[in-house]
């Protein structure tokens, strides 16, 4: 035997090897489900009344994202009475895999006591309202109806035992600016903003002026505010380049072609003009802590 053919013996055996073992690690670590499993519903035990309905929903969500808003329960009958019902029911958007339990409110109790159920299909259609991105899933009504009363787990213990990570509700405490705006800017009518470069209200935010009034149409009163330093600002995703924070405070932000940034060593004292320039982000997404 050559050696050329020992020796793609060899390669051979080890790539076999090789493949084999990275299977064996992909289904121990779940990553073998991650990323080539298909979209799975499994059908929950339902804590609360008869209107709810609780599932879980698992997906690669690396390779389709998307924000999970919608579930929507079909019922297709043509021998049934009605021959359709459909009901349709939003939640709070999930970006990973979950498990929810959602009021579908009366219309699932007429899906399910629907004439000639046995002979009904029923498609549950699990979506995302934003990134149009939908999978179906689709039974005879005998399954869909023993899969809801068999349920066993419900939506805490399919959390626990998938380990899905819950959004975290607790974020790293930061300073998110109470709008101070006393009116909206009015033309003709003379309205302004109780801003600390608005050089009616310097004496106000100065500390040591008497209330101040608006030009024209009146309104509120911000509170007063003594100046403080900041130890951290930043600009979190979502900057929409409308340059309003850069006119505020050029100093400190830079608007570039498609973000905002922070400049190098951009002076941190004053922070009511940083504060200022948070509350006129129109999509919030200056955010800074005191010092
Ligand atoms: S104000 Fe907000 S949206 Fe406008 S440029 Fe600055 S960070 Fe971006």
């Amino acid at each position: 035997m050559s050696t050329s053919l020992i020796a793609m013996g060899v390669a051979i055996f080890l790539v076999i090897n090789l493949v084999v073992g990275l299977a064996i690690l992909s289904l121990l670590f779940g990553t073998f489900e991650t990323l080539f499993g298909k979209p799975k519903l499994s059908i929950l035990r339902s804590t609360k009344s008869g209107n709810f309905f609780a599932f879980g929903f698992k997906w690669n969500s690396a390779k389709e994202p998307a924000a999970i808003n919608t579930i929507r329960i079909r019922l297709f009958n043509p021998f049934g009475n009605p021959t359709q019902v459909q009901v349709t029911k939003q939640f709070e958007p999930k970006k990973n895999s979950f498990a929810v339990e959602v009021d579908m409110g009366p219309g699932l109790i007429d899906l399910l006591g629907a004439k000639n159920f046995d002979l009904a299909t029923i498609q549950v259609e699990v979506a995302s309202s934003k990134d149009g991105l939908s999978w179906h899933f689709d039974m005879k009504g005998p399954k869909f109806k023993r899969l809801v009363s068999e349920a066993h787990l419900t939506v805490d213990q399919f959390i626990s035992d998938h380990k899905i990570e819950t959004l975290k509700t607790s974020k790293p405490p930061i300073d998110i600016p109470i709008r101070s705006f006393i009116a909206d800017t009015v033309p003709g009518k003379g309205a302004q903003l109780a801003i600390p470069t608005n050089p009616s209200f310097a004496a106000h935010f100065a500390g040591s002026a008497a209330p101040t009034t608006t030009g024209g149409s009146g309104g509120a009163q911000a509170p007063a505010g003594e100046n403080f330093a900041v130890a951290k600002v930043w600009i979190e995703p979502g900057c929409i380049v409308c340059n309003a924070c850069e006119d505020i405070y050029k100093d400190v932000f830079e608007v570039l072609s498609d973000t905002c940034i922070i400049r190098p060593n951009a002076p941190l004292n004053d922070g009511l003009r940083i504060q200022e320039a948070a509350e006129a982000c129109p999509v919030e997404v200056i955010k800074f802590t005191k010092a």
